[in-house]
């Protein structure tokens, strides 16, 4: 393989008079590397066959079982395709290939439960509880970065990171520069300085970074799920979803009853607020209204105010308060009258 050359100017090679192929791309020790600028440009593709074989192998394995539990699902997905994504991440992180991974990671789930391709990712990682896989693959980094600042100066590895530093110091962009920005992000929260954090041990080291990335995603989460004018859908769902963590429904064993919980909590359902939005031409808020009660149908109101369900939800909800089998899942103030119910 050439790198940095066009195919005309591509010399040839010989061993004992035979040519030797030049390619384009290689798998080398497990990574898939190009000759184009970026070598890691084929790589997340390359990736993403083995995680859809992954997946087809278990879609084959369980489909006797009917519907994967969401908690069978966190773990398959865990043993079976992190392994796969995370493999060599340390060196070939990037922004672009994170993103496309990430998107096969948030279909896996969103098929698992069952909702719209077009569920806000962050109803979908708040409703498993699961970190996006770019904050693994950024402690990764930091990892690394650790490591190979803290090794011997004779060990060949450090020869080649000390130069690509030299060049991250004369100002072009390398592996290094991207470490060092994941770093100064959480530079701030882990409060240490980069001597500091070279000097921690290896457990320890590992334990603050790992604190600290899932610190810092939960806490933009937060933020993010509570800000409605950026993120209008999860108008209801910032209501009830106070923690981050893996949802206690998600274990009901009736696959249609968690299905539609699911749905009705990431507004991937059909009550006019989601209908009117997928409109064309899109219909304004305003006007995304319940053909009963002529006020906006959203999930509040088809929830404890629509006049349609009045005698389906008394009937339901006396149900709910005396049941005690799902009395550790409480929906905080749905709204003041049902400040509390529990379901
Ligand atoms: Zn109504």
């Amino acid at each position: 393989m050439l790198f940095g050359t066009k195919d005309n100017k591509q010399p040839a090679f010989h061993i004992n008079n035979e040519p030797i192929e030049i390619c384009s791309s290689y798998m080398y020790v497990g990574n898939h590397v190009s000759d184009t600028g970026n070598i890691f440009s084929a790589l997340p593709e390359a990736i993403l066959q083995k995680c859809y074989r992954s997946c087809y192998k278990i879609r084959d394995y369980c489909e006797n079982l009917g519907q994967l539990l969401p908690s069978v699902a966190v773990h398959l997905y865990n043993t079976l395709l992190v392994p796969i994504m995370e493999y060599g991440s340390e060196v070939w992180y990037n922004r672009s290939a994170v993103l496309k991974l990430e998107r096969f990671e948030r279909k896996f789930f969103r098929r698992n439960l069952h909702v719209r391709q077009q569920t806000p990712n962050l109803a979908v990682y708040g409703e498993y509880g699961i970190y996006p896989l770019e904050v693994r693959l950024q402690g990764n980094v930091i990892k690394f970065l650790h490591r190979l600042e803290n090794m011997p100066p004779s060990s060949p590895v450090k020869w080649v990171y000390d130069d690509l530093r030299s060049l991250h110091n004369c100002g072009f962009r390398t592996w290094v520069t991207k470490a060092f920005e994941i770093f100064r992000e959480i530079e701030g929260p882990m409060s240490l300085s980069f001597e500091k954090f070279l000097a921690l041990h290896g457990g320890k080291m590992k334990n603050i970074v790992k604190k600290t990335l899932l610190d810092k995603y939960r806490s933009n989460w937060f933020d993010n799920i509570t800000n409605v004018d950026l993120n209008p859908k999860l108008r209801s769902y910032n209501e009830f979803k106070t923690e981050f963590c893996f949802e206690p429904y998600l274990n009901l064993a009736n696959p249609k009853l968690r299905t539609a919980i699911a749905r009705f909590r990431v507004s991937s359902h059909h009550l006019a607020i989601e209908t009117g939005r997928h409109a064309k031409p899109k219909v304004p808020v305003k006007d995304r209204l319940c053909d009963t009660c002529l006020t906006i149908e959203d999930e509040l109101h088809h929830l404890i105010e629509c006049k349609k369900y009045s005698s389906l939800r008394g009937a339901l909800f006396t149900e709910a308060a005396l049941s005690n089998s799902l009395n550790s899942y409480k929906v905080k103030s749905l709204s003041s009258n049902l400040a509390s119910a529990t379901f």
